[in-house]
């Protein structure tokens, strides 16, 4: 046996907790009977796209958000453009963008023919706000995207109030969060915000299959349908053609992985939007600035963002520590190169999202992370502060 050999070669902090940035497998688990059973299911009756079960999640997925209309595409970037595409965004229009989000936010929106107009966000939500949407908003605005980053909620009644303009929530990583609706008090979900929104099932978001896989939810039968039509290149039954559409569809197999998930994902939601609570109550925020849920809102945080001054030397500190913790959006989208032609002369000054950018730093954060993790990543942030 050569254990203690390797006892020797392993880092110092080796006997700490170590503890994954995300973990998506503890939480499949007990479930493993379940989706094989429903991946069998889906191999022996044989049909593989646009089947049952892309009907019944479609069905199961819009009742849960709490909206009338759901239609599986093949990802979440498809379903950007996708809902884009059905709002009418084309050649000659602009679409309003946060700059500070997962760059297919953005990306989704040149392939429409439009050009993406960034926007800065709040600093303690991290999301855009009605005032800065409308700061960049022009007689071309055709449509907003507002993205729920990290899983906290953006003002989507704010920014349709302000702007008058059709506004496509990305809630890619939103999964599960809620919001008060202000006009009824009202407890509703992203997904039902907006006039239409877009989410991903990559497996490490909060509702993820085994693949990709992607939604667009919306509550407007007509926008639903211009949807449906486009995810198939533009046609009802591949005889008559009304659009230049997309081959773009949610698979038998994924639908009936997050058939067996969704009922799932409730808890998994409060299990994360607690994880706040705890890093607070274990004094985190005393060691870094914490993420600010939106007022009324109840974050599922899909990741757990905190911003300091020193995030660099955390990651790294943290990272010997067998701890995850690495920056998500270091630079921002309107700085990655092939934005630039989309930049105005001059420009575009941005000023919170350079500071997000500088300054971010993903804790962990899963639908399973334990007390124990949880104090020992605070455990860990202090140590790495302190210089020991
Ligand atoms: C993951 C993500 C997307 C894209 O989803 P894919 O399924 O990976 O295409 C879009 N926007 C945000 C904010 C995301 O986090």
């Amino acid at each position: 046996m050569r254990a203690h050999v390797r006892r020797r070669t392993t880092t110092p902090y080796a006997w700490t907790m170590s503890v994954p940035l995300f973990d998506t497998a503890t939480a499949l688990e007990p479930l493993r009977p379940q989706l094989h059973d429903a991946l069998l299911r889906v191999a022996n009756d044989g049909r593989f796209i646009l089947g049952p079960e892309v009907e019944a999640f479609e069905r199961e997925f819009a009742d849960w958000i709490g909206t009338r209309h759901a239609v599986g595409v093949a990802n979440g970037t498809d379903a950007i453009v996708i809902a884009l595409r059905a709002l009418g965004v084309g050649p000659g229009d602009e679409v309003v963008v946060p700059s500070f989000t997962f760059w297919a936010s953005a990306e989704a929106i040149p392939p429409t023919g439009a050009t993406p107009v960034f926007c800065d966000v709040d600093p303690d939500t991290m999301c855009v706000t009605a005032e800065t949407v409308a700061a960049a908003v022009t007689p071309r605005t055709k449509a907003i995207v507002a993205v729920h980053l990290f899983g906290n909620v953006a003002p989507i009644a704010e920014i349709r109030a302000r702007t008058g303009l059709p506004v496509v929530e990305d809630a890619a990583q939103a999964a599960g969060s809620t919001t008060i609706r202000a006009e009824s008090g009202a407890l509703a979900r992203p997904g039902a915000l907006g006039d239409l929104a877009t989410f991903s099932f990559y497996p490490s978001k909060n509702l993820g299959c085994f693949g990709d896989g992607g939604a667009v939810t919306t509550a407007d039968a007509n926008l639903a349908e211009r949807v449906r039509t486009l995810r198939f290149h533009g046609s009802a039954d591949k005889v008559d053609y009304v659009d230049i559409g997309y081959n773009s569809r949610l698979d038998e197999l994924q639908a009936a992985v997050l058939r067996v998930l969704l009922p799932h994902l409730p808890a998994w939601a409060t299990h994360r939007a607690r994880t706040h609570e705890r890093y607070r109550n274990a004094g985190l925020g005393e060691l870094v600035t914490l993420p600010v849920p939106a007022p009324g809102s109840t974050a599922a945080w899909h990741l757990y963002v905190v911003r300091s001054d020193r995030a660099d030397e955390l990651a790294a500190g943290l990272r010997v520590r067998g701890i995850g913790a690495r920056p998500y959006y270091r630079t921002p989208v309107h700085r990655q190169p092939p934005m630039a032609r989309y930049l105005p002369d001059g420009g575009v000054s941005l000023p919170v999202t350079e500071e997000l950018a500088r300054t971010h730093l993903a804790l962990p954060v899963s639908a399973t992370i334990t007390d124990q993790q949880v104090g020992a990543v605070v455990d860990g942030v202090a140590a790495v502060l302190a210089g020991r």
